[in-house]
């Protein structure tokens, strides 16, 4: 028998493969050599633990091209969001409007007055940018951004509050998800926990003679606590504040400015309606329900403002230029009036029913199978929990599961996500694009077709 390591080819005749032989040139520092050195590497200890025959020199080419494809790919794959979720945290939460993308291209691609006070000619703050266009949209006395609402609050109690007590209520001392729990952020920032009441009720006298530093209170983003519940107002909150001399702070978590009945939602907390019943300070996430890019926004009293902007841990939550160009921009849709017409997640939660009862339609006489049913969308991504839009929506029941089908669509490029629901899959256009109901059409076709 011949010596089946001999069989193999060499380094250079796998380079040398016409389907090789393109990508040669591409990669720095001799890459593709390495990737062929290494698809050499396996093979032939594929050879020596099993009696395997050795591998083709197509076989082999086909798998330099393979692994030097996994490293050379964009990690972010577009996705088609049908699922119906507004606000999807695992797909990259909000998608960002036309001149929210326009503001962040344009941050990236010059230089700009980032640190840099133009008029004097010195060092200025990164912090300070958003202060004017956050006190027109909020009412704030001032507002500066950090990476995430997450920081935000870290940066906050840090700043106001190390060493010293901070007091919540016990039904608020959750795990927003993903790991993130108040009381871990709170005793990282330095200070200590006081939770008061009980996991279903909290009354305003548990808030009094707890000599905390400050109170917070923790919206509900993502759970809801129902029936013999109780938690005071945010007003009554601030009474108690005062009393105790304490600061009152409210996250939000999702930065909600506008009013949510408007759609038939019940009322998130906006984030005027926190500083008018009297918060010093309230946090809230860039893309949740503001519908720009990843930031934490706090905004109040303009004297803790700059307290927070000058802490030393400011440096290690700071935004990015391109981060700061893009919040104007979205907070700019705010104060024209356009935030409805202009930020996709709000265009998706004020969508007639009409409008996507029509394009489920168009979906399914494109493919020639399915229903169209009613439905409802989630707002999702720790905003308005529970709460749902009616919908109109495509469900399709093929005869090998509705799993294989989302499998297939998962799949395709772009991907598209769906929801499985009682053995049928249901694809809600609230949450696609209309610009991108070619691609689900076209999707849809072929993983029928499979
Ligand atoms: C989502 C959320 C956070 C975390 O916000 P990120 O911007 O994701 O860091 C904090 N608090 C509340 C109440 C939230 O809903």
């Amino acid at each position: 028998m011949s010596n089946p390591y001999r069989a193999l080819p060499s380094v250079d005749r796998i380079l040398q493969h016409p389907a090789v032989a393109p990508l040669r040139g591409r990669y720095a520092n001799g890459r593709l050599t390495e990737q062929a050195r290494a698809v050499l590497e396996r093979a032939r200890a594929g050879l020596a633990n099993s009696s395997r025959s050795p591998a083709d020199l197509a076989e082999l080419a086909q798998a330099v091209i393979a692994g030097i494809a996994a490293v050379d790919r964009p990690p972010l794959r577009p996705v088609i969001n049908a699922t119906g979720v507004v606000l999807h945290t695992n797909l990259g939460r909000a998608p960002l409007s036309d001149a929210t993308r326009a503001a962040m291209d344009a941050a990236g691609r010059s230089f700009s007055n980032l640190e840099y006070d133009l008029a004097a000619g010195r060092r200025g703050s990164r912090f300070d940018h958003l202060s004017p266009l956050i006190q027109a949209v909020t009412g704030a006395e001032a507002g500066l951004a950090v990476n995430n609402n997450a920081s935000a609050l870290l940066l906050s109690l840090a700043a106001l509050a190390t060493g010293r007590e901070v007091v919540v209520s016990r039904g608020q001392a959750v795990e927003i998800g993903g790991g993130f729990r108040i009381p871990d952020i709170v005793r990282q920032s330095g200070a200590s926990l006081v939770e008061v009441g009980t996991t279903n009720r909290t009354r305003i006298d548990d808030y009094r003679g707890t000599q905390g530093a400050a109170l917070l209170r923790i919206h509900a983003s993502n759970f809801k606590i129902i029936g013999f519940t109780e938690q005071p107002s945010l007003s009554e909150m601030r009474t108690v504040a005062d009393e105790e001399g304490a600061l009152l702070l409210d996250d939000l978590g999702s930065g909600c400015l506008l009013d949510t009945r408007r759609y038939g939602l019940s009322p998130e907390p906006t984030v005027q309606d926190s500083l008018a019943d009297g918060a010093d300070l309230a946090f809230f996430s860039g893309d949740k329900l503001l519908g720009g890019p990843q930031a934490g926004l706090i905004v109040g009293r303009a004297e803790l403002v700059a307290k927070i902007g000058s802490h030393p841990l400011a440096r290690a939550v700071r935004p990015d230029k391109t981060t700061i160009a893009g919040l104007a921009a979205t907070l700019r849709h705010y104060l024209l009036g356009e935030a409805e017409t202009q930020i996709p997640v709000w265009r998706m939660i004020a969508v007639p029913l009409d409008a996507l009862d029509q394009r489920a339609t168009v979906w399914r006489d494109a493919i020639g199978s399915g229903t169209v049913i009613e439905g409802r969308s989630m707002i999702g991504g720790g905003s308005l929990p529970g709460e749902s839009l009616p919908t109109r929506a495509l469900a399709l029941t093929p005869s090998d599961g509705a799993n294989r089908l989302a499998d297939r669509l998962r799949a395709s490029e772009p991907a598209v996500v769906a929801r499985v629901e009682h053995d049928s899959l249901r694809l809600d256009p609230r949450t696609v694009d209309p610009s991108e109901d070619e691609a689900v059409i076209g999707a849809l076709q072929r993983a029928l077709s499979l």
